[in-house]
């Protein structure tokens, strides 16, 4: 076994452990292999290890990614969870299946005019700024519903509204890990009570990465976003050239 496959199982095993001490069904969380910064290789490896669904930061190096792996396409699912620029929409609209970082109208209102035709509606998830930090990117709690009512009103056939997506200030321990995955949990029932009535609902709460991930599962996340779990660590900035992506300190 492979080691990306191996950790790729221990991941696993983790969001199972957690999925069944908070009492949720089978199905009901599924993980996010984030795949940034790693090179195809090591997808095609996680993927003949049985998983699907990646995620990507950096526009760029995911078309680069997608396109090296245009034989596996139609069976992986590619989910962009970094920031997206509204001048990078276009090619972001073609290549990808999911867009967890939407957190203003204009972008959701591009993905959909530049979705192409023929392709199954863009499944879009809005970022919530839920630890309130300055420096992060991500809608306001109490803008939430605005803009969700806004994006769900976008024609069903390019974009489709799912939910909500947050990147917690990082903090050590269980109790204070599952606070702000409590919050956004909260912002979900709010904001589809606020939706219209007998239209869409939102199902999915993108939480949780490879240190918060039993904490983001007993709070009900839907989709564990994990990368170091899976492929080891990476370098910490690209700049300071410090380490090399999957040689400094493993899972
Ligand atoms: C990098 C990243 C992850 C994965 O982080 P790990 O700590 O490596 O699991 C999850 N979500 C987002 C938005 C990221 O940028």
């Amino acid at each position: 076994m492979t080691s990306v496959a191996h950790q790729l199982q221990q991941t696993l095993t983790r969001l199972e452990e957690a999925r069944t001490r908070a009492g949720r069904p089978p199905g009901a969380v599924a993980l996010l292999a984030v795949s940034k910064t790693f090179p195809a290789e090591a997808v095609r490896e996680a993927h003949a290890a049985g998983q699907c669904a990646f995620g990507e930061n950096y526009v760029q190096e995911a078309l680069d990614k997608i396109a090296a792996l245009a034989d596996l396409r139609a069976q992986l699912q590619w989910h962009l969870i970094g920031p997206l620029q509204s001048n990078k929409t276009r090619p972001v609209a073609a290549a990808f299946d999911w867009i967890h970082t939407v957190d203003r109208l204009k972008i959701a209102q591009r993905l959909a005019e530049q979705r192409p035709d023929g392709l199954p509606p863009l499944q879009l998830c809005l970022q919530v700024n839920i630890s309130g930090e300055d420096s992060k990117s991500g809608v306001a709690p109490q803008d939430v519903a605005a803009l969700a009512c806004a994006v769900a009103a976008l024609p069903a056939d390019r974009v489709r509204l799912r939910g909500l997506m947050s990147i917690p200030e990082p903090v050590e321990g269980l109790a204070a890990q599952r606070e702000p995955h409590r919050r956004l949990h909260e912002l979900l029932a709010v904001v589809n009570a606020a939706l219209a009535p007998g239209g869409q609902r939102l199902d999915t709460l993108s939480m949780g990465m490879s240190a918060d991930l039993e904490a983001a599962v007993l709070e009900g996340a839907t989709w564990v976003r994990a990368g170091t779990a899976v492929f080891g660590g990476r370098a910490r900035s690209p700049v300071a050239g410090a380490s090399v992506a999957g040689a400094a300190t493993g899972a």
